[in-house]
């Protein structure tokens, strides 16, 4: 198969490279609290106690504020959700106000909760420059899958991408590869018949 070229993923990226990501949030902190929240767990259910979470702690300072208690009632049934309640009460008090929430990756990183998946989306969702791909359990399977990255390991996978993608595609591509995974590659069935980067994909190649 000829060596694959960013042309090549000219459909993909056109597709899906400037969707809004699937969780409902309407400012930075509701993005980071909730992106902090779905780790392990389904865009869906942040967004369905979302309503409920962001009425009781409208801004950091109330989250701040928050008894641990009363937040875990509210995010207590997600994934991990003792350890998140924590997290947000502790991130919250380092911000100390929604424009304090930092913008960066290096500073990003430095909250708890948040790893290099959730910073990209953070960044990416956020209209800043990009400083990494999003990796998410969808393009850990379409891009090896795919032939862009070889094994399972997110890190990994991450530095492959950033070497194919140009930099001003990195916002695009990571978001790109998971709708992808979410709507056609799927786990079990693949699309491939319907599938924009057929072309060029070693599964599909090699299920010919
Ligand atoms: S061609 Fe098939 S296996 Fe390859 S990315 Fe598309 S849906 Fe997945």
């Amino acid at each position: 198969m000829a060596p694959k070229r960013v042309e090549d993923f000219a459909a993909l990226l056109e597709r899906y490279g400037k969707r809004r990501h699937p969780l409902e949030y309407s400012s930075r902190y509701q993005l980071i609290v909730m992106v902090i929240l779905s780790a392990r767990d389904s865009d869906r259910h942040i967004n369905a106690l979302a309503p409920r979470l962001f009425a009781a702690y409208p801004d950091i300072a109330a989250l701040a504020a928050a008894r641990e208690g009363d937040l875990i009632g509210i995010v207590g049934e997600t994934t991990n959700g003792a350890a998140k309640a924590q997290w947000l009460i502790k991130l919250a008090k380092i911000a100390g106000t929604d424009d304090a929430l930092p913008r960066r990756m290096e500073d990003l990183l430095e909250l708890p909760g948040i790893g290099r998946k959730s910073a990209n989306v953070v960044i990416r969702e956020s209209g800043d420059e990009a400083e990494g791909i999003v990796v998410d359990l969808h393009v850990v399977r379409t891009a090896p899958r795919i032939g862009l990255a070889a094994g399972t390991r997110p890190e990994s996978i991450e530095k492959k991408l950033m070497e194919f993608f140009p930099r001003n595609r990195w916002n695009e591509a990571g978001m790109a590869l998971s709708f992808l995974g979410r709507e056609i590659c799927r786990p079990s069935y693949p699309k491939c018949d319907v599938c924009p980067v057929a072309s060029v994909c070693d599964e599909a190649n090699k299920l010919k």
